[in-house]
């Protein structure tokens, strides 16, 4: 590459690169965005992995961290940049012989639906729920200034708990306590760590303040909106150039890297001071993802139908049956009957298949860089709360863990959070800093979902690597 005047470079663009960029762009900087593979996006990516007209989400597709974040509020996309799709019904959590546990955009009419357990839901997550933008902006920027501090401070007295223990204390029915586990497990974690009721208690949330919604025709136009924002800034876009070494890079006084530590140690390894290299490599990664994308020839086959009105499904059954599940993930096993997250985007969004046919995937936690095939384990989950599931099934697409990373390198060993998002990597990612975005080195930021506030389409990431490149 030449160097021909840029202020800054990103590499990388997934949500944070492209959120980084077009921020840079946005306050006057000349900005050029590098990018491995042939389309931006990153873990945002669209394809047709299946069948001719089945379009697939790679990556992301249940986006309501995007719609509720900072990031992407100031960024302001307008109705002819994107389109978002709502579900009828955010998640639902199916039980076995019993109804689903459905939680709808509305408080009340969730709340309603658990019974007796829907004082508890009103106090949890109807008041995370109220508590609105400000909370969020709180907890997706955990070492700035709270813009809610109160309401922080109580979101934080029990989402600082273990999810089993706030499960069961808050909880007293199984519906209760499999729903409140079923969002908790997106943290991919131990449930009996602490802060994974924060995460149970935040998604949860943000399904009543902004729903679960899809980008209509598939993420990629959200990341292909992010780029054209950037083109018409000004900015420029080289993709399928893989960088290795820093060298490579035009000198510009601001490069922001969208790559986890291992990635910024081999691209920026020989630039960094020794002590803050060690620190990179003390990074934990966390466990793996094994994904299936299916094209179906009709709806999946719901044990209760109502679950057929859902964006996201999670399937594992009891708060019990799901923590055992991410337990022996954490431990390094394969549970047989694991928490599996299912998203249905042809129920808000139907131009993704062929008229009456429908995408779906599903993934199941998996230790990081396993190599065991879940095909087996994961259709099972689907077998059971949908009887004759498989029977729909007109072809699939298996995504084990080395093939997430080969298709996007920050995905390391099918990580799919930027490392591993524990009590003691939660704010200190990549490193324990004040500002965690910076490097040792002048100019040079972390922006990816290994920095505050971790893994999640919300862009934040890199919001915050930009504004600090600014203000430095
Ligand atoms: C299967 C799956 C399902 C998910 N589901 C959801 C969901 O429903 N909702 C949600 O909010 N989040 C979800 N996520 C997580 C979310 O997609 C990620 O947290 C998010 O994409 C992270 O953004 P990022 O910009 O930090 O990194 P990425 O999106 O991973 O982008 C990094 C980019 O850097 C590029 N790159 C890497 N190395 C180099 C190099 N050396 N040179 C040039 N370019 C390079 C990569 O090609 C990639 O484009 C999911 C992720 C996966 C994989």
């Amino acid at each position: 590459m030449t160097a021909d005047g840029f202020d800054a470079v990103v590499v990388g663009a997934g949500p944070n690169g492209l959120v980084a960029a077009v921020t840079l762009a946005t306050a006057g900087r000349r900005v050029l965005l590098v990018e491995a593979a042939d389309r931006v996006g990153g873990a945002l990516r669209s394809q047709e992995l299946t069948l001719p007209g089945f379009r697939h989400d790679v990556g992301a597709t249940a986006l309501p961290l995007a719609l509720a974040s900072r990031a992407f509020r100031e960024l302001g996309l307008t109705g002819d940049e994107l389109r978002w799709a709502h579900p009828p019904v955010p998640v639902a959590h199916p039980l076995d012989g019993r109804d689903a546990v459905l939680v709808h955009r509305d408080v009340e009419v969730t709340a309603r639906g658990l019974g007796r357990d829907g004082g508890s839901w009103r106090g949890l997550v109807g008041a995370t729920a109220r508590a609105g933008p400000p909370l969020v902006d709180t907890l997706l920027s955990p070492l700035g200034v709270p813009s809610a501090p109160l309401a922080a401070v109580r979101y934080g007295l029990t989402g600082a708990l273990p999810a089993t223990w706030l499960g069961r204390a808050a909880f007293r029915t199984v519906a209760g306590r499999a729903v409140f586990a079923g969002m908790a497990a997106h943290s991919v974690l131990d449930l009996r760590q602490p802060i994974t009721a924060g995460y149970g208690m935040l998604l949860a949330a943000l399904a009543h303040a902004v729903g679960w919604p899809v980008v209509q025709g598939g993420s990629q136009h959200l990341a292909d909106a992010l780029a054209a924002r950037l083109e018409r800034l000004g900015g420029e876009l080289r993709t399928g150039t893989t960088v290795t070494s820093l060298d490579e890079l035009p000198a510009a006084p601001i490069v922001v890297l969208d790559l986890t530590p291992r990635q910024v140690l081999a691209v920026a390894g020989h630039r960094l001071p020794d002590r803050y290299r060690r620190r990179l490599e003390r990074f934990r990664y966390g466990p793996g993802v094994f994904k299936l994308d299916w094209a179906l020839d009709g709806p999946v086959p719901w044990a209760d139908p109502r679950v057929g009105q859902a964006g996201t499904v999670h399937l594992g059954g009891t708060l019990e049956e799901v923590a055992a599940g991410e337990r022996d993930v954490a431990r390094g096993r394969h549970p047989d009957r694991p928490y599996v997250l299912c998203v249905q985007p042809t129920v808000p969004d139907p131009s993704r298949a062929p008229a009456g046919k429908h995408v779906l995937w599903a993934y199941c936690h998996v230790p990081n860089g396993s190599t065991r095939d879940q095909t087996e384990v994961i259709e099972a989950q689907l077998e059971r709360f949908a009887p004759g599931f498989r029977e729909r099934v007109l072809a699939r697409h298996a995504l084990a863990p080395k093939a997430l990373e080969a298709f996007d390198a920050n995905l390391v060993g099918g990580d799919i959070g930027g490392g591993a998002a524990d009590l003691r990597q939660f704010a200190t990612r990549p490193v324990a800093a004040l500002r965690p975005w910076a490097t040792p080195v002048p100019g040079l930021f972390i922006g990816s979902s290994s920095t505050p506030p971790g893994g999640g389409v919300h862009g934040m990431g890199g919001w915050h690597a930009a504004r600090l490149a600014l203000r430095r």
